[in-house]
């Protein structure tokens, strides 16, 4: 039994803190949440004094991209070291941002089912992972890697990311079929261009028709699996919300749909816009992908106020790999500068974060029943939210009541 005492508490439901707060763990889970001083403990308990700082569920990032190591096509391709030192390089990635306060985290392509496995197994340290393996999308789309040369991807077929084109309405079913049984959890899928995808397959340019939408998030769904849709804007992005997706990601020109935004509270459809990829894009050294990374940016803060007004639930994602692995946290310091409030984006990336994975009965709360993931932070992150990306700071780290982080003798009180 581990009992965290004296901290303050944000539980993640959208609660505000509450101070003095005392969490006790039996074994994975959360056996109460009291702010009752003393009590009778358990001579066995490890009593672990937090007071002056802050207890927090563990962090989720609803959109990352664990095993992509650049943009550049090389890494992309992972032409440029072995598959081995790659596969390792991976496994670092998870490690940290365990490490770092993220205990769950959702793959939006690129990542494997072998490393969700090695997590299970215990082979490596890292986040609970919902993984997409690939993303589905026909020729033409971001899920269709072609050089600027026109050249397709030199790999090798790996089954382990099945193709994930789908070109035409008969071939959506066997395309998410073969994706679940490679190991996806949820089916990532696009059907608009982005800032970093080819010239002339742009934020408002679109891919798929409605018909292929709605037959691939019935099947889907038919198989349990949720779908998450890259959509920016324009007919795409229509699409995508009136074939039933269950989050937008990116999103950034939703405000230019008043009505779909309604469509989507009513629905439950989750937003989890993606702020941090594109400080990063503004700063391409190629002018098509700055330009619209720039273009985009007032549209993608105006879409979360307007989805926020309008009760959509947001998620907090990243969008990281290809510009790195920054921390995490950096999305939750966007949402505040972008308008939430230091509160709703903790939720973003906590309580909401859990629902749009649909992990919420066992993660994303700090609740009596839950399991034990939870973050202890050396600091008032209500006050200043960016002190969860700097990593001194994130003082002790649980997942399933186990301690995968521990810098309370170090951290600043
Ligand atoms: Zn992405």
């Amino acid at each position: 039994m581990k009992v965290l005492k004296g901290g303050t508490l944000i539980d993640g439901t959208g609660a505000g803190p509450v101070s003095g707060a005392t969490v006790v763990v039996r074994d994975q889970r959360i056996e109460a949440v009291t702010t009752r001083a003393g009590g009778d403990l358990p001579s066995e308990a490890e009593v672990i004094d937090v007071s002056g700082m802050t207890i927090l569920p563990g962090l989720i990032d609803c959109h990352d991209h664990l095993a992509m190591h650049g943009y550049d096509l090389a890494r992309r391709w992972g032409i440029d070291e072995p598959q081995s030192t790659r596969a390792l390089r991976t496994a670092k990635v998870l490690q940290d941002t365990l490490a770092v306060g993220y205990t769950a985290v959702r793959d939006a392509g690129g990542l494997d089912a072998g490393f969700k496995r090695a997590i299970d197994e215990g082979l490596i340290a890292g986040p609970r992972l919902v993984i997409s393996l690939c993303i589905v999308s026909p020729i033409g789309g971001i899920g269709d890697r072609v050089s600027p040369s026109g050249f397709s991807c030199c790999l090798p077929n790996d089954p382990l990311l099945p193709d994930s084109v789908a070109n035409s309405l008969a071939d959506v079913r066997p395309v998410v079929r073969r994706i679940v049984r490679a190991g996806a959890d949820v089916i990532k899928c696009a059907t608009t261009g982005g800032a970093s995808s080819r010239p002339g397959h742009g934020p408002r340019d679109g891919a798929f028709n409605l018909d292929e939408m709605q037959a691939l998030t019935k099947e889907a769904h038919a198989l349990d699996r949720r779908v998450m849709c890259h959509a920016l804007g324009g007919r795409g992005l229509q699409i995508a919300i009136e074939a039933g997706v269950d989050s937008i990601e990116h999103g950034c020109y939703l405000d230019e749909e008043p009505e779909l935004l309604d469509m989507m509270a009513e629905r439950g459809t989750f937003f989890v816009p993606t702020f941090a990829v594109y400080e990063y894009h503004r700063k391409s050294a190629l002018a098509h992908v700055r330009e619209r990374a720039q273009h985009l940016q007032e549209h993608h803060a105006e879409s979360l106020r307007r989805a926020f007004a309008a009760g959509v639930k947001i998620a907090a994602g990243t969008d990281a790999g290809g510009h790195g692995h920054p921390s995490n946290a950096m999305e939750i310091e966007c949402l505040v500068k972008a308008g939430l409030t230091p509160l709703q984006a903790l939720r973003a990336a906590t309580g909401w974060a859990a629902e749009c994975l649909g992990l919420e009965r066992d993660v994303g709360t700090v609740e009596k029943g839950k399991l034990a993931d939870l973050v202890v932070v050396a600091g008032d992150p209500l006050n200043d939210v960016a002190v969860l990306q700097d990593h001194a700071h994130i003082a002790l780290v649980l997942k399933g009541g186990e301690t995968v982080a521990n810098r309370l003798a170090m951290a600043p009180r």
